[in-house]
């Protein structure tokens, strides 16, 4: 099954479809339903009814965010433990394609976008499976969501909801957005705790009575984090940003050690007091994954299993995967290589 969202980057993910993804599946003879998405959470509604057993595979043409809408779908599933083993593809077309850049690690510039759109159809003909990281994420309702990508707060998040309304220039909106939110840079008070990798001992909670995977790591969100977790001291940050993958973009290399499985997540904080061009600096470094190695002193980096985000300010935003998800107190934890991703 594949599925479009004609709204998706600068709103020709359709064209793409018949222009490029649809003579290679020809040429590979492999057959396929094309359903083009109506409206936001339609592609959720629709994985989580249909029938499995008919698809081989489900492959998303759009941005990071449909794929976001398919992997909840099928972890809200009766059958979820089976669900989540659907292999899983993704195609580029959308002005956020950090999952499809991250599984190609190389820098890529928006000349070359379309050049990433046939690799990743080279590689959905030639079918081989590989395993993904979901992170399953806590929020103060006590909903629970799975992430692949990234959890954002701060002037990340802060970017990713203003750019969204200069969606018409593809992802070039996280450049202009990062520029505009420098100009209006905020400290953003909260506290932050995680458990560094490898895990410990599992914890017992009431978290285990719900479809998909146990979080065996965290204590219920009212709790106090478990006592071996290490509490960071300081309470003003610039950004809080917790990366799955190793591209928050497709010029955006966030956390360069990161692959699809490694069971880690990437952990990366800035802390208050950091100047406009150091953190200007950060972002441009980062184009290439170079920030973690110029020694800023205010940015910190740790591979961690599960952590815990509780703002204080009263106003902000954090993003999920890019999109925006209830402010307030959040938690998340890794489970490796649960879902199944096509990739070379
Ligand atoms: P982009 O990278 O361009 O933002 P996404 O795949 O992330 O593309 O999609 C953006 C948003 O649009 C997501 O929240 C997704 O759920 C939603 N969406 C999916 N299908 C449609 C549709 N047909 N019309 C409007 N929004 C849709
Ligand atoms: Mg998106």
């Amino acid at each position: 099954m594949v599925l479009v969202n004609p709204q998706s980057g600068r709103g020709q993910a359709l064209q793409l479809f018949s222009g490029q993804i649809e003579p290679m599946l020809t040429e590979a003879s492999i057959p396929y339903t094309l359903v083009i998405t109506e409206h936001q959470n339609h592609a959720r509604d629709l994985v989580r009814e249909t029938d499995l057993s008919q698809w081989d595979a489900l492959v998303i043409l759009s941005g990071d965010g449909l794929l976001f809408e398919v992997l909840n779908g099928l972890l809200e599933r009766e059958d979820w433990e089976e669900a989540i083993q659907t292999p899983l593809g993704i195609l580029p077309g959308g002005s956020g394609n950090a999952l499809a850049a991250s599984e190609y690690d190389i820098i890529l510039y928006e000349e070359i976008a379309n050049e990433l759109l046939l690799s990743c159809g080279f590689l959905l003909c030639k079918g081989l499976v590989t395993r993904l990281d979901l992170v399953s994420v806590h929020l103060a309702s006590s909903q629970r969501i799975f992430s692949f990508l990234s959890l954002a707060w701060g002037f990340v998040a802060d970017i990713d909801i203003e750019s969204e309304k200069y969606r018409l220039v593809g992802p070039m909106r996280f450049l202009v957005g990062t520029l505009m939110r420098l100009a209006s840079l905020r400290v953003y008070q909260g506290r932050l705790a995680y458990l560094p990798a490898p895990p410990s001992t599992p914890q017992n909670s009431s978290l285990f009575n719900r479809k998909g995977p146990p979080d065996s790591l965290l204590a219920d969100l009212e709790q106090p984090v478990p006592e071996h977790w290490t509490v960071v001291n300081e309470e003003d940050f610039v950004l809080v940003l917790a990366m799955f993958q190793s591209h928050l973009a497709e010029d955006l290399f966030a956390a360069p050690g990161a692959t699809a499985d490694d069971g880690f997540i990437h952990l990366l904080y800035v802390r208050a007091g950091i100047s406009r061009l150091a953190l200007l600096t950060l972002f441009m470094t980062m184009e290439k994954g170079g920030h973690l190695a110029i020694g800023c002193p205010h940015l910190v980096y740790e591979r961690v299993k599960a952590f815990r985000l509780e703002p204080l300010s009263p106003e902000g935003a954090i993003t999920v995967d890019g999109e925006m998800v209830e402010y307030g107190p959040v938690q998340a934890q890794v489970h490796e290589g649960i879902a199944r991703l096509i990739s070379g």
